[in-house]
């Protein structure tokens, strides 16, 4: 597909320049272009920034009719409709947000012998909906005239994603109806089992595959210890790294962000926060500012980054636990689009597991906007999606947890690419560590710790649990009589922290679960152990046996 002899081949160079002011073309897009424009279904997975809307917008001056984009969020498809008219190319969308007099109108010219528009986009509750878009897009497809069928962050069709929106399982009818129409599926973020859902619920026939890898070399990665004095470390890293230069904090909630930035002022950083509690007002100003370099540092949720192109961000910081490793590779990668080097810093400790998840539970996390947009969930998708939610959370405490494998390994292992860790050239914190490794069988201390929950009633936190495994004396072991248990000081022996790894491995392998609770009225939240059987009973049968790397002196 990388040939340059298609028959369009002229006309999209001339148009690439002309129109879209490129002096050539990026990784891939000459490729996805000569596969859809040959009428091919195709899938592309490109990274955030790497150019995906250039692939459908080129074809769509070059081809005759309207190519119809759905896209799930009105203030993207504003941004692009923005665009495209200063580029004086003719685009108009639909959505529920419309008067209807404006729609009438969209409508009526896709009645209209020859179409004006080039680019159609609508959201994808529109054509889950709307009996009348479909009723005129089959119009215009019976006159020849629907080039192409675009479905921008495709990766939303599917359940196993981190932007799950039911709406878009019901885009299957476009496939359907118009089954000779080539659709051109586009995503930054997409694991094997979203890939082949995705393939399949859209119903794409043939399709070919473009993907590229998600590895970014000049980016580097590390997870440091969340403390008490998170903020002063934080402060450092940026003082001794990065100063003066551009970044972005992603913090948990809003408070956090107001927190951080309000500490990070008085350390003499030009800082503003960023969150969904503020008006659209407030919120532009921020990304003025922001783009304009007045202020260096924002302390944000995850809602902000959509659309943001600033090309020299030195370092991205997350101040507490992302949701997902997905989540976590699409806010890092908002760092270092020029290519220059930049950091990744994870503040990481397992209390924050607690907190995400009880948020999670509760369904009081700020969502990246792609998640939140109209949702109308049933209940049994609710519980799914939250299943999903708390799995992928799960995942990232592991890759947060793991301090021996390379973390781009890890990462692109999730997005079903092969890495050599050779390659990372110690660009990670793992593959920078000089330890020497031994595996150790860690399954009768693992045995023990799981009948130690059990005997207690699974009813006591982790830090309970292993403070009586210890042989701790404290307060809250005597008030429970736990200095008398037989396993009371079992793990004595153990070198510090090695208990506790072992524990929190029990909970990322699901053999044990976090019961997270709101403890009292102010809020604060409590968690405590539970035993998961069928799991629990795979390991006291031998049938289960845990090894952990642990480092070693020599
Ligand atoms: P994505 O949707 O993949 O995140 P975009 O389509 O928004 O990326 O493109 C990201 C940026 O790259 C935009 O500013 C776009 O103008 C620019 N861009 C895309 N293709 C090229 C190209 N061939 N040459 C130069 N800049 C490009
Ligand atoms: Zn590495």
């Amino acid at each position: 597909w990388k040939s340059v002899d298609f028959p369009w081949t002229k006309k999209l160079e001339a148009n690439n320049k002309k129109v879209f002011g490129n002096h050539s073309f990026r990784p891939n897009q000459r490729e996805v272009i000569n596969a859809t424009m040959s009428g091919y279904d195709v899938f592309v997975l490109m990274p955030t920034g790497g150019g995906k809307s250039l692939t459908y917008q080129l074809p769509s001056l070059i081809c005759p009719g309207v190519t119809l984009v759905v896209s799930p969020l009105v203030s993207l498809i504003q941004d692009q409709i923005m665009y495209l008219l200063q580029a004086n190319i003719p685009a108009a969308y639909l959505s529920a947000n419309l008067e209807w007099v404006e729609q009438q109108e969209i409508l009526r010219e896709l009645m209209s012998g020859v179409c004006k528009y080039k680019l159609l986009y609508v959201t994808p509750e529109k054509i889950a909906r709307s009996d009348v878009l479909l009723r005129n897009l089959e119009s215009l497809h019976s006159r020849g005239s629907l080039a192409r069928i675009v479905i921008d962050e495709a990766h939303c069709v599917s359940q196993w994603g981190h932007d799950f929106r039911p709406d878009y399982q019901g885009l299957g009818i476009l496939k359907q109806k118009f089954p000779n129409t080539p659709v051109l599926a586009l995503t930054a973020t997409a694991t094997a089992s979203v890939k082949e859902d995705v393939v399949q619920a859209l119903g794409l026939i043939n399709c070919i595959v473009f993907r590229q890898s998600f590895n970014r070399p000049n980016l580097w990665y590390s997870i440091l210890p969340k403390t008490k004095k998170c903020l002063d470390d934080i402060d450092k890293f940026i003082k001794e790294n990065h100063f003066d230069e551009c970044g972005i904090i992603y913090c948990l909630s809003r408070m956090d962000c107001e927190k951080v930035a309000e500490k990070l002022q008085e350390c003499g950083h030009k800082a503003s926060f960023y969150h969904g509690n503020m008006d659209s007002s407030q919120r532009a100003y921020v990304q003025r500012q922001w783009s304009k370099d007045e202020i260096n540092i924002i302390c944000a949720t995850v809602a902000f980054g959509m659309g943001i192109n600033k090309p020299d961000v030195r370092f991205v910081i997350h101040h507490s636990l992302p949701k997902s490793i997905e989540g976590y590779h699409q806010e890092c990668g908002r760092a270092g689009r020029d290519g220059l080097r930049s950091s990744c810093v994870l503040y990481y400790n397992y209390s924050d597991y607690i907190r995400v998840k009880h948020m999670l539970m509760q369904g009081v996390i700020e969502q990246n906007p792609l998640a939140s947009g109209t949702r109308r969930n049933s209940l049994a998708n609710t519980e799914r999606v939250l299943e999903t939610n708390l799995e992928n959370l799960l995942r990232m405490v592991s890759y947060c947890e793991n301090d021996t494998d390379c973390r781009r390994l890890l990462q692109l292992i999730h997005f079903g690419e092969k890495f050599n860790p050779e390659n990372c050239q110690k660009t990670c914190d793992n593959c920078s560590k000089i330890l020497c490794l031994i595996e150790k069988d860690v399954t009768d201390i693992a045995k023990q710790l799981v009948e130690l929950v059990r005997i207690t009633g699974q009813r006591y936190s982790s830090s309970h649990i292993l403070e009586v495994y210890r042989g701790s004396l404290s307060q809250m072991v005597k008030k429970y009589r736990h200095e008398n248990l037989s396993f009371h000081g079992a793990g004595k022996h153990l070198a510090k922290g090695e208990a506790s790894r072992i524990l929190r491995h029990l909970v990322i392998d699901d053999i044990l679960m976090e019961d997270v609770k709101k403890s009292d009225l102010y809020g604060s939240v409590s968690s405590v152990l539970k035993i998961n059987e069928s799991k629990a009973q795979a390991l006291s049968s031998g049938q289960l046996t845990i090894k952990l790397r642990f480092p070693t002196l020599g």
